[in-house]
């Protein structure tokens, strides 16, 4: 009989949803699962990483991604550093590789990163022995957000793959966009992508996928609308009129979503600007929004990554 191929999750690091299996998301996912049920105790405590040391190095502000890493660390037992970029040596001019070598010298196991560049977070895992997460990357990816995403969808439709998901705004500038992207056609759904034509990539056919630039007609029929934040940091000069048409347009407010399934779900992955991609109604609506349910999944989806990735040094125990 042939052997059934190990297909979990055994790579060294996570820098990209691009070039991941299903069986390793799916894995991925499954580990995250039970990580959600032990969030909810009071005693959230387990010694699953105890003696590592997990560094956090932020290029780029964050709460949600910041703040779940640290937690999924210390949840897991793991002695977690939190290097922002203002009170470090990186300040001083000091380059990328440097920072990586000099991290990597105090023999961590784990390194999260943020930064700006796409791509930084790969170089920079070429320079160190441990594991490194891509906390996002520029406009490339953000893993961890689409395995928050895909969880979250799961939990709350019992399945991925057959729904048809409609991602919506500066999908130009998002690395939400692209990671969701990957993995939700990878685990079966279908996805649109909606915007307005200065905020959808260039060779937008290249994606092939369905893309609209008007929000009613890309929203029709779907079963989840992702709203994506106007990221006006990664913007030079202007792409769009101003905020007031942009909302006006592609804003998602309680008549657009009609175009939706009545029980569309509605995601965003924060931070949301309320009046100009989302209206609060909506963002507030206990029903359909699983943006607080997104935070949650944060966590465990995280703890499942942490724990994954350093699953090779407790092989042996
Ligand atoms: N928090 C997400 C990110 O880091 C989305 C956003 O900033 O709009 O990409």
């Amino acid at each position: 009989m042939p052997e059934t191929p190990d297909l979990a999750f055994r790579r060294r690091h996570l820098l990209a949803i691009e070039g991941l299996h299903p069986f390793e998301i799916a894995d991925l996912l499954d580990c995250a699962e039970g990580y959600v049920a032990h969030n909810r105790k009071s005693d959230k405590k387990l010694s699953t990483l105890r003696g590592l040391t997990q560094i956090n190095l932020f290029y780029e502000n964050s709460t949600r991604t910041r703040t779940s890493f640290e937690l999924a660390g210390k949840r897991l037992g793991a002695d977690v550093v939190n290097m922002s970029v203002s009170g470090s040596s990186i300040k001083k001019g000091e380059t990328l590789i440097d920072t990586a070598m000099t991290l990597n010298a105090m023999h961590p196991d784990a390194l999260v990163v943020r930064h700006g560049e796409s791509g930084a977070v790969a170089l920079l895992a070429h320079h160190v022995r441990c594991a490194v997460i891509n906390a996002g990357d520029g406009s490339h990816e953000h893993p961890t957000q689409a395995l928050l995403d895909a969880l979250t969808i799961r939990r709350r439709r019992g399945r991925i793959e057959g729904l048809t998901v409609a991602i919506c705004g500066d999908v130009l500038h998002s690395r939400v966009a692209r990671s969701n992207l990957l993995l939700l056609q990878a685990m079966g759904a279908s996805v649109r992508l909606v915007g307005p034509p200065t905020l959808l990539p260039p060779a937008i056919e290249t994606f092939q996928v369905p893309t609209f630039t008007d929000m009613r007609e890309g929203l029709e029929g779907c079963d989840i609308v992702m709203m994506l934040r106007l990221q006006t940091e990664r913007m030079q000069g202007s792409f769009v009129p101003s905020v007031r048409e942009y909302f006006r347009l592609y804003g998602l407010t309680p008549d657009k979503l009609k175009a939706a399934k009545p029980d569309a779900l509605i995601m965003h992955p924060g931070p949301m600007n309320r009046g100009v991609e989302i209206d609060g109604v909506v963002a507030d609506d206990i029903d359909r929004s699983a943006i607080l349910d997104q935070v949650e999944m944060g966590v465990a989806v995280r703890m499942a990554c942490l724990d994954a990735l350093t699953r090779h040094l407790r092989d042996g125990d």
